[in-house]
């Protein structure tokens, strides 16, 4: 009997789990068995892994195979134990050198003619083999940017390859530093609106859930797209987040220069699609939408059900996946912005009459599921620009401060300078908001929270976006003026 042991990667959520692959040869008919995995997932294995060995020249032991994937209790649903399979029988029966690949981990699809495709998730593998210094042997022919720091990485193009002498990659040592995506969508782009600008900073600075309610053609969407450009650049950590993000969607092509990821969902997205899920597991729109934003056009139009969803990532940043007998968690925080019309029509508070009947426009408003209005933070009207307005704005073509910069520019070093005041802010004072108050601001907000009869939640909120208007403003202290801007934009 001849055994022999390499090591794969489960993938649980957005990390991994070690799998031990142990492949036992011994006499008894020629038989291939796969253990501790689903019987759907050991057929497609078994079938692709006796093909890869004999196409690449080697020779399919003719004896009894029993490879066993342990632990047996973890999902093993998804790609990449072809390749951990086929090293073990390969070893198993010394047809490679034991004493470079005995025990090493690996991650890998493979073709029926020996070709090793990357995996879905591989780049979990990398960054956790990483973290833990193991030699990982994975397919060639993914661009691994920067993610990788250290040489500790065997990259294979096919199985036979593995009978030449396969080196770690060394190029890969260099980290360069995270450079941020240049914006192309520039508030410039939007004339007039300068209220909903002022709400899309106060947005961006304090990363509050935002509902712009506007007739159609007032430029709800254009809005959202540029509040991408308007939040802090990514770090490194959310950088590889993402990018392992990408790699479960099966993305080869890791890079730093990522810009915030900004998802828009139709309103006839399933709940599954919405949150994910699935066989194998698969990241939903909330989780692609991690560190960006989540953008819901027409809201009064999702079901209850499907806006449900959103509420425990919304308090958590994260979603929990339950399956039959394990769950698993994805990041998901997401910003939330939702844009939907005044009124069926559309047209309520513009200037072109609205054309609704009886109670449409309460009940259409209605539609918004009472726990997902709870939980965003703030409502801004976008009213319809007046062609005049327009026709103005254009005669002034280009933009442009009198210092040279854009709006956009100028709206970004405001932000970046309010984001410096606030941390530096922060290390001062770390109490919790509310206590921070000062007693004009407290007695103020007091009177406000009686006569409105504001909840915990709502008082809460108001604070905290008082706070990021007194941010944005460089004010060491929140006044009765923030708190009163902060009350004018609480969705009603
Ligand atoms: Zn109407």
């Amino acid at each position: 009997m001849s055994t022999a042991q390499v090591f794969g990667y489960a993938i649980v959520g957005l990390g991994t789990q070690i799998v031990e692959v142990e492949a036992t040869i011994s006499n008894g008919l020629p038989q291939l068995d796969l253990v501790g995995i689903s019987d759907r997932r050991s057929k497609q294995i078994r079938a692709k892994v006796r093909s890869a060995i004999v196409q690449s020249g080697y020779k399919m032991p003719d004896r009894r195979i029993i490879v066993n994937l342990a632990p047996s209790d973890i999902d093993k649903e998804h790609a990449g134990f072809d390749l951990p399979v086929a090293l073990s029988i390969l070893l198993a029966s010394h047809q490679i050198d034991r004493s470079r690949f005995l025990n090493i981990h690996a991650m890998g699809d493979l073709s029926l003619t020996g070709w090793i495709k990357p995996a879905p998730g591989q780049a979990l593998a990398v960054i956790s083999s990483q973290g833990r210094g193991e030699t990982l042997v994975v397919g060639d022919g993914v661009n691994w940017g920067a993610l990788i720091d250290t040489p500790c990485l065997i990259t294979a193009t096919t199985l036979s390859d593995f009978k030449s002498d396969l080196r770690p990659k060394v190029e890969a040592a260099k980290v360069s530093p995270c450079s941020p995506a240049r914006a192309t969508e520039l508030i410039d782009d939007i004339k007039g609106q300068s209220g909903a600008k002022r709400a899309l900073a106060i947005a961006a600075l304090g990363r509050h859930h935002l509902l712009l309610s506007g007739p159609p053609g007032s430029g709800k969407t254009m809005l959202a797209r540029r509040l991408i450009g308007l939040l802090e650049p990514l770090n490194r950590e959310q950088v590889i987040e993402l990018n392992c993000i990408a790699s479960l969607q099966g993305t080869n092509h890791f890079r730093l220069n990522l810009p915030r990821p900004f998802r828009e969902v139709h309103h006839s997205t399933s709940a599954a699609a919405l949150i994910g899920g699935g066989n194998p597991p698969k990241p939903g729109e909330i989780t692609k939408a991690h560190h960006g934003i989540l953008f819901l056009d027409e809201l009064p139009e999702f079901s209850h059900q499907v806006l449900n969803q959103l509420r425990q990532p919304m308090e958590s940043g994260t979603i929990e996946i339950h399956r039959a007998h394990h769950h698993l968690q994805y990041p998901a925080q997401f910003q939330l912005v939702a844009a939907m019309n005044p009124c069926p029509c559309g047209w309520l508070g513009s200037a072109r009459p609205c054309s609704c009947l009886g109670d449409a426009i309460s009940r259409y408003q209605r539609k918004v599921s009472g726990p997902i209005k709870d939980r965003i933070d703030l409502q801004v009207s976008v009213p319809a620009v007046k062609p005049e307005h327009l026709l103005e704005d254009f005669k002034k073509l280009p933009v442009t401060e009198p210092e040279g910069q854009t709006e956009h520019e100028r709206l970004r070093s405001t932000l970046e300078r309010a984001r410096r005041f606030r941390d530096h802010r922060q290390s001062l004072d770390d109490r919790p908001l509310p206590q921070q108050l000062q007693s004009e601001a407290l007695a103020f907000m007091t009177d406000a929270a009686n006569r409105l009869q504001l909840s915990g939640r709502s008082i809460q909120k108001v604070v905290s976006i008082g706070r990021t208007i007194a941010d944005l403003g460089l004010a060491r202290h929140v006044t009765p003026q923030h708190l009163i801007e902060a009350l004018s934009l609480r969705p009603n």
